[in-house]
């Protein structure tokens, strides 16, 4: 079985599969020289408690088992991690109406909140300011990064580092062979692709046409300098079509607190900073007619979004709204990421996580956030579909 892609979601499948077939042969082929360099290595390291997706999502089922799932795995291997709550705070009466559906759709997902009026907020958060909140007690934060290297050890998967993908070779009598940059080749009965920022070009190197695009989105953290104005995570409340965005507290495993991350456009599929352009990867997006259509549907957010992009001044007034204390001397600039974000044909942003079968493939399409929180679930579920392929091969 060749798993492509050694961030935390190839990794757990890779675990997940040696575990459901022992004695499988698995190789994992990483382009990078370690695991864990890009969407797993740069996150806000939150597990989820899965407050926010809609009942019966793949992300809502996965994310409420993973986040306790990764825990417990992180408990029995020493995995660094702390379960600090979150608070969700309303700032603006036109938020509460949203506060308190997202308390209906807690109960719905079996998550326990508490809801909590504006004075009750500071025995939770003394600096923090609004109308009303929930304290979710679920949620945790963890060393991802961690995580997957322990994922690896585990697998007992040969892991290929420095190996990027660059040609697949599909024959359904004879398997799929897969070409590296550096010239070697692997073969394997079945091809799992979880490549992440590149996971639809991995796609269609197999011949297979995944109906989607990944669409990068930068997200930038500020740190606070004065952290100890935050003692947990502080979230504000999620706009449904967007829960990713907004300004986010969150007192991390390495005791700082980091602010962000937005979401702006990024010029590469790895690209960290406005400096970094790949025309390669912008012609691609460009080609898809989904990027434009959802351009023109969500241009008002991504307007505010780059304002906070480029403006520290905006980006701390946004801060104020949940922290009044911060002054823009406060905020530091941090470590950003990038999203791989699937974009439908019509310009809708695939919501739900997205696994999809081909020949001797399975491709995960789609694995944004929660993704990191819900990464052995998914990695079980997309072992059971590899193993079904190989059984059927
Ligand atoms: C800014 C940000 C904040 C986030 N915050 C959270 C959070 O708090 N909690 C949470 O649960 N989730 C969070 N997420 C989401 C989470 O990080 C991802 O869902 C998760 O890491 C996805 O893992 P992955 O293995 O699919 O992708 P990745 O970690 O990106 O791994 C894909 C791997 O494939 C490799 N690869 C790509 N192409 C090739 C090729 N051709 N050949 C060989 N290797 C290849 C890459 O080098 C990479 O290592 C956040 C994401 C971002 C960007």
């Amino acid at each position: 079985m060749l798993v492509i892609g050694g961030g935390i979601v190839g990794l757990s499948t890779a675990y997940a599969i040696t575990r459901a077939a022992p004695g499988t042969r698995v190789t994992v082929l990483e382009k990078e020289p370690g695991p864990a360099r890009h969407q797993t290595g740069r996150n806000s390291g939150v597990v989820h408690s899965g407050i926010y997706y809609r009942p019966g999502s793949l992300k809502a089922r996965y994310a409420v088992r993973g986040a306790a799932e990764m825990i417990k795995f992180c408990t029995e291997y020493g995995i660094a991690h702390a379960v600090t709550g979150k608070l969700i705070v309303a700032t603006g009466r036109e938020e509460l109406p949203r506060l308190h559906a997202l308390v209906q759709r807690g109960r719905e997902n079996g998550i326990p909140v508490r809801e909590l009026g504006a004075a009750q907020i500071a025995e939770y958060e003394p600096e923090v300011r609004g109308l009303a909140a929930i304290h979710v007690g679920t949620t945790a934060v963890c060393d991802f990064v961690a995580v997957a290297r322990r994922l690896a050890e585990a697998s007992g998967a040969e892991i290929r580092y420095g190996a990027q993908v660059v040609r697949i070779d599909r024959r359904p009598e004879r398997g799929v062979a897969v070409r590296t940059a550096r010239g070697d080749v692997v073969r394997g009965r079945v091809l799992v692709n979880c490549a992440g920022l590149h996971c639809d070009e991995v796609a269609r190197l197999t011949g297979d046409e995944p109906e989607v695009r990944i669409v990068p989105f930068r997200g930038e953290y500020y740190e606070l300098a004065r952290p100890e104005l935050v003692r947990g995570l502080v979230h504000p409340v999620p706009d449904p079509a967007f829960p990713f965005l907004g300004v986010h507290l969150t007192r991390g495993i390495d005791r700082e607190v980091h602010i962000g991350p937005n979401a702006v456009p990024a010029l590469a599929r790895e690209g960290y900073g406005w400096g970094v352009v790949r025309p390669r990867d912008l012609a691609g997006t460009a080609a898809w007619p989904g990027t434009w259509r959802m351009g023109r549907r969500h241009w008002r957010y991504g307007v505010g979004e780059l304002r906070r992009s480029v403006s520290k001044r905006a980006f701390a007034q946004a801060v104020r709204r949940l922290l009044p204390e911060v002054t823009e001397q406060d905020l530091v600039r941090a470590t950003p990421g990038v999203r791989a974000q699937a974009v439908l044909r019509d310009g809708t942003l695939v919501d739900d996580f997205l696994i999809r079968e081909g020949a001797r493939a399975v491709h995960v399409l789609n694995a944004p956030s929660p993704a990191a929180t819900a990464s052995l679930p998914i990695g079980r579920d997309v072992a059971r579909r590899a193993l079904t392929v190989l059984g059927s091969a």
